[in-house]
């Protein structure tokens, strides 16, 4: 039969015009990572162009340009802000550009990781060996690339649970008349963490959650008697959570500690690295992760730390039957066969939630070659040199002090220039903030420690230079004399 020319699919119409576009769409992804520095950190979407994302779905086909005219003038301008190097809110990459590129070659081959015999499968093992021996775990141990670190404490949370109680919990469930499973976290711990023990049917009365130091880090000793007291209250103590490194402030627990009082009584060791664990690559941070190798499961952020652009992070468990126990369901048509496609022998699918996944690792292996471990490492390191540069200026400011201690490359801090009450301290500091982001200079984000409410600023980010923190100590000064 002849070839139909005009038979429908949804490929362009005319390839060598969707080339031209593509090149465009190129040029302008590097022109603005290029000049990501020369913007406003961000700015408010205008009324009208928040508007046109009202419109219903369109029925009939537009051209592909128009439709990229449309992206490059409405939502291209208007970002969250990461790829600046002033933007230091909440806890975020930059990302890059081959890892952008890495993105759209992996959307090309459209690859489904679940599973089978192809070579992505073997890309994101690749990755996941690289992790293990970043965390110093066995090549035995297994692990899963996901979206979050979200995402891989509740994958790690899940096999702690399954693993842990001495009855087949995928089977039978958590039963309210079963002894109480508890799990402990600092205070300062992740929100995540809490959201995982609720969805696992834990109950977050079960989450204990420790109190902290001076530091910010875990108090062992109050964690030791909550373990004796749920003990002999007849409860299941079953998994502590650490952070290398928490969201306020940095803080990373004391890991070896946390270890060794989870070795006497048995229970699970869950890192929540989303922060900390990729600064294994910083010679500087390494020695301070003394013990990560000891944990069970480690959540890591791939999206955070390492500027993979979102969404990237990873799980490690390091008994491999744990894990796939956890997740492991073959049905007769996802079986794995002696030949073809299916013969491919390692499932990702058997180790987590998702069936169909993303070729998320080829960012990160792609990534990890351009760079290498060492320079990763660098912009790690810079980053906690920076941290401690902001903090050196906060400190010989009379205006200005620290809030917290510096615990990695997170500085809180606030404006204060003696003789103002604590509600006008926070109402001030609230403007300032609000007038940092407004005008596009700055993007620190805030929290509240101990009532005190700070502009918190952290520093994940690879553009970032010592002059940008000169910037903010200015600004934040300025701002807070005129209001
Ligand atoms: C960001 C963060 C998380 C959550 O990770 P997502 O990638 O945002 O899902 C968990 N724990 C800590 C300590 C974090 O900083």
């Amino acid at each position: 039969m002849a070839e139909d020319k005009k038979y429908e699919t949804l490929d362009p119409e005319n390839w060598d015009d969707m080339r031209i576009l593509a090149h465009q769409m190129v040029d302008d992804s590097i022109d603005y990572l290029k000049s990501a520095g020369e913007r406003p950190v961000w700015q408010r979407v205008p009324d009208d162009v928040a508007s046109t994302f009202q419109a219903g779905m369109p029925e009939e086909p537009s051209a592909p340009s128009r439709v990229y005219e449309e992206f490059r003038d409405h939502v291209f301008p208007y970002s969250l802000g990461c790829p600046h190097p002033r933007f230091w809110g909440w806890y975020m990459g930059n990302g890059t550009i081959l890892g952008a590129l890495a993105d759209f070659m992996a959307a090309t081959m459209n690859s489904n990781l679940g599973g089978g015999h192809h070579a992505a499968i073997m890309v994101e093992q690749q990755v996941i060996n690289w992790m293990k021996s970043v965390v110093g775990f066995p090549e035995k141990a297994s692990g899963l690339l996901v979206s979050g670190g979200s995402m891989a404490n509740i994958t790690g949370l899940t096999v702690a649970r399954n693993s842990m109680v001495d009855w087949d919990v995928r089977k039978e469930g958590v039963r309210a008349n079963r002894k109480k499973l508890t799990i402990y976290a600092s205070t300062e711990a992740h929100s995540c963490n809490q959201k995982g023990v609720e969805q696992l049917g834990l109950g977050s009365d079960n989450l204990r959650r420790i109190p902290v130091r001076e530091d910010y880090t875990m108090d062992l000793e109050q964690l030791q008697a909550a373990i004796e007291a749920d003990r002999r209250d007849g409860c299941r103590a079953i998994c502590v959570i650490a952070s290398s490194g928490t969201v306020n402030t940095g803080a990373i627990d004391d890991l070896n500690g946390i270890a060794d009082i989870c070795k006497k009584h048995q229970l699970w060791f869950h890192i929540d690295g989303a922060i900390g664990a990729i600064a294994m690559l910083s010679e500087q941070v390494k020695p301070r992760l003394k013990g990560i190798e000891r944990a069970d499961s480690i959540a890591l952020d791939l999206h955070k730390w390492l500027h993979i652009p979102f969404e990237a992070a990873c799980i490690l468990v390091k008994e491999e039957s744990f894990h796939r126990g956890s997740f492991s369901l073959v049905p007769a048509y996802l079986e794995q066969d002696g030949g073809g496609i299916a013969s491919g022998g390692h499932w990702f699918s058997e180790y987590g939630l998702q069936l169909s996944r993303s070729f998320r690792a080829l960012k990160v292996w792609m990534t990890l070659k351009e760079h290498g471990s060492r320079r990763l490492g660098r912009m790690i390191s810079r980053n906690v040199e920076q941290a401690h540069y902001l903090g050196g200026l906060i400190e010989s400011s009379n205006d200005l002090e620290l809030v917290a201690p510096i615990g990695l490359d997170i500085v809180c801090f606030r404006f204060n220039p003696g003789g103002m009450d604590p509600q006008s301290l926070n109402r001030v500091n609230r403007r300032i903030l609000v007038e940092l982001q407004e005008n596009g200079i700055a993007a620190p984000s805030f929290t509240t420690l101990k009532g005190t409410y700070c502009i918190r600023v952290a520093i994940a980010n690879h553009r970032s230079r010592y002059e940008d923190f000169d910037l903010l100590v200015h600004e934040t000064v300025r701002i807070g004399k005129s209001v």
